[in-house]
């Protein structure tokens, strides 16, 4: 191998590194694969793994929900405003879904969040249809979610 070549492979090695240190979830154990947007706006997306952390040891249920409904998390806050999250609706996500979570508000706030949108996306797989009629019950996910780790703490 070339000196070139050496760093060349040097360099895709260490972009996989960071890529699954910082924008893959993987479970293997679980078989759970999520994808995790860059931060754009400088918010820590590793609040987003120590979420699901939080979700695989204190909650698996809610944990096992995310794993089959949610494919991609994006920290950036988009279409959920602050402190917010939001679900894509669409086409597109007949799949697992693309989730947006906003972080800035610490873990027990983000892992709420997760549980909020993953029960958006559950409800949309299940083929209701989209709106804000849905709304309760996926606040009572969150509540529910939220009262249980703040007790583990
Ligand atoms: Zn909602």
């Amino acid at each position: 191998m070339t000196r070139a070549r050496w760093w060349a492979l040097a360099a895709v090695v260490v972009v996989v590194v960071l890529a699954v240190r910082y924008l893959v979830w993987l479970d293997v154990a679980n078989r759970c694969v999520i994808t995790i947007r860059p931060s754009l706006v400088g918010y820590d997306n590793r609040v987003v793994k120590l979420a699901l952390e939080t979700l695989r040891h204190g909650s698996p249920e809610d944990y096992r929900q995310v794993c089959v409904h949610v494919g991609t998390i994006n920290p950036n806050p988009a279409c959920g405003g602050f402190g917010g999250g939001c679900f894509w609706h669409g086409d597109g996500q007949k799949g697992r879904a693309t989730i947006d979570v906003s972080t800035e508000h610490g873990l027990i706030w983000t892992t709420a969040i997760v549980v909020h949108e993953t029960c958006h996306a559950r409800q949309f797989h299940e083929g209701r249809p989209p709106g804000f009629d849905l709304e309760h019950e996926c606040y009572n996910e969150d509540d529910r979610i939220m009262r249980a780790l703040v007790q583990f703490e």
